[in-house]
């Protein structure tokens, strides 16, 4: 507990360190984008139009990774909501579709019945989306299969993981890419952590799914090994039965004190 207690400590620093630095960033990079703009419209040389043109969209990526950090930084503005599973996973596969071309087959299993879950749906989304594209990093240009699957579970006592007693949706993505040895393992879901080309990964993809899944009163699970694929399992609380009321997250949720 004392060492997940001083983990979260250094979430919640490095989350404060990444929101300034994504906004200071983030003033440079407007600053770049207007001076690439101006350049455009004063200028009538094709060469310089090319320039500007490349300025800005290596200012756009640096955008797109301050948004990510901005994104990791605030993740206490999560509004947790009753999710309905297969309507969720419907929408992600068919995002996954027309996103991960056609060497990776997409497969959904969904048990019937299942109970929504209660998270903010929009972030968990983005953590889906996130998952499958370190899934099709991981399988290259064979492809491969990324699957989809959820499942009720109930965990009868606190756990390893740091989670409670309680009813919990179980989402897993899983794909047959490389996997990761021990120490990649090991450090994967440490912000800024990437074993990826320069430009390629953040680093942030995992931290902030584990961020999510803790602040949404679940854990993320990992398991993975080389040539074995990899298998993410998010553990998220059931919705209280019969409620639809939106609420922002924080107190723990009522799923877990049955
Ligand atoms: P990024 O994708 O930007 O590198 P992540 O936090 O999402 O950041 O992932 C951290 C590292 O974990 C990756 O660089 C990669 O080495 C490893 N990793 C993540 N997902 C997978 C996966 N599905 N298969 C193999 N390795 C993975």
């Amino acid at each position: 507990a004392l060492e997940s207690l001083a983990q979260g400590q250094r979430m919640e620093a490095l989350g404060r360190l990444a929101g300034g630095v994504a906004h200071d960033i983030n003033n440079v990079l407007q600053a770049v984008l207007g001076g690439a703009r101006l350049i455009s419209k004063r200028s009538q040389d094709p060469a310089l139009h090319r320039i500007a043109q490349l300025i800005s969209e290596a200012a756009e990526r640096g955008g797109a990774v301050t948004r990510r950090l901005l994104a990791f930084a605030r993740r206490d503005n999560l509004e947790a909501e009753p999710v309905q599973v297969p309507a969720l996973l419907e929408g992600v596969r068919e995002v996954l579709a027309h996103s991960l071309g056609a060497s990776i087959t997409v497969t959904l299993s969904l048990p019937p019945n299942l109970p929504a879950l209660l998270a903010d749906r929009p972030q968990l989304e983005t953590v889906l989306l996130n998952l499958a594209i370190n899934a099709r990093d991981a399988m290259g240009s064979f492809g491969g299969e990324l699957r989809l699957f959820a499942a009720a579970v109930i965990v009868p006592e606190g756990n390893a993981q740091g989670m409670r007693q309680g009813h919990y949706v179980r989402l897993e993505v899983a794909d047959n890419g490389a996997g990761m040895d021990a120490e990649t393992l090991r450090r994967a879901t440490e912000p800024f952590f990437t074993t990826k080309q320069k430009g390629q990964g953040t680093g942030l993809g995992l931290a902030m799914a584990q961020g999510f899944c803790e602040q949404s009163g679940g854990a993320l699970e990992i398991h993975s090994a080389p040539g074995d694929g990899t298998r993410v399992t998010l553990w998220l609380p059931q919705a209280p039965a019969a409620t639809s009321v939106t609420r922002p997250l924080g107190a723990r949720p009522v799923a877990q004190e049955r």
